[in-house]
């Protein structure tokens, strides 16, 4: 059986704090992880960069990002495009379908993260095109603070027949594999037939307390960006790269 994170932040999330590579090592070699998900806010280029440096660490890395729609966000896996922000939820999601890729909806309700609701989902999961994307709810997220709806969600994801995900979200390394599904096999190519089929197998490994996620985000943050004037030239260069592409796209 394999076991993967599929929702990890890197440094590119500008709020992550770790580099592909410290990841990666962190997630196959202390985590004992199959397969992992790169999903940044609204970028690309993190995940693809752990696809090709994955193998080389004995595991696979799926491509794709964490988008913010209108709605709130939502994990779009197995595409290798920048998919542009703040679009309506329906016609991002049947542009992941057009592009070949699938969707997982990351914290539901979570008043904590930028989140779909209930109606959001019930409305993407009714739609004739939009559903076709959706293969996962996630009912767990090793990072939030608060996990209180775990078991409502649970049973509207049985009720939608997708797939029960237990992810990390984390931001720093340490906090990967806290969420985790298990799966047939041990390749992306295995786990991506294992969420069509909907036979991923959510795992809850441990609950990282509220006080533990906060203090360790703090310290790595501060540790990365001591020189808070490097930081923010980093953090506005990268904004406008962003928005110049978005325009793009
Ligand atoms: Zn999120
Ligand atoms: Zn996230």
């Amino acid at each position: 059986m394999g076991r993967a994170d599929l929702h990890i932040h890197s440094i590119y999330s500008l709020d992550g704090t770790d580099t592909i590579r410290e990841l990666l090592e962190q997630a196959a070699y202390h985590d004992n992880l199959d397969v992992i998900a790169i999903t940044d806010h609204d970028e690309i280029r993190g995940s693809l960069e752990a696809v090709e440096l994955a193998p080389g660490y004995g595991i696979d890395a799926i491509p794709g990002m964490e988008v913010t729609t209108l709605e709130g966000h939502i994990l779009a896996l197995f595409i290798e495009q920048n998919l542009p922000p703040r679009r309506p939820l329906i016609e991002t999601l049947i542009r992941i379908g057009e592009m070949g890729g699938m969707v997982i909806i990351p914290h539901p309700n979570s008043p904590l993260a930028n989140s779909l609701h209930n109606g959001d989902i019930l409305r993407a999961a009714t739609h004739p095109d939009a559903s076709k994307v959706l293969v996962g709810l996630e009912v767990f997220t090793g990072c939030l603070v608060v996990n209180s709806h775990t078991a409502p969600l649970r049973g509207l994801a049985q009720q939608l027949r997708l797939c029960e995900i237990s992810a990390s979200d984390a931001h720093v390394k340490e906090l990967v594999g806290s969420g985790l599904v298990r799966f047939t096999g041990l390749s992306a190519k295995d786990l991506k037939k294992a969420l069509l089929q909907r036979q991923v197998t959510p795992i809850i490994r441990f609950n990282p307390s509220g006080t533990r996620v906060i203090a360790s985000w703090t310290r790595q943050t501060l540790h990365r960006r001591r020189n808070i004037f490097d930081y923010l030239r980093q953090v506005s260069a990268f904004r406008a790269e962003q928005s110049r592409r978005n325009r793009r796209i």
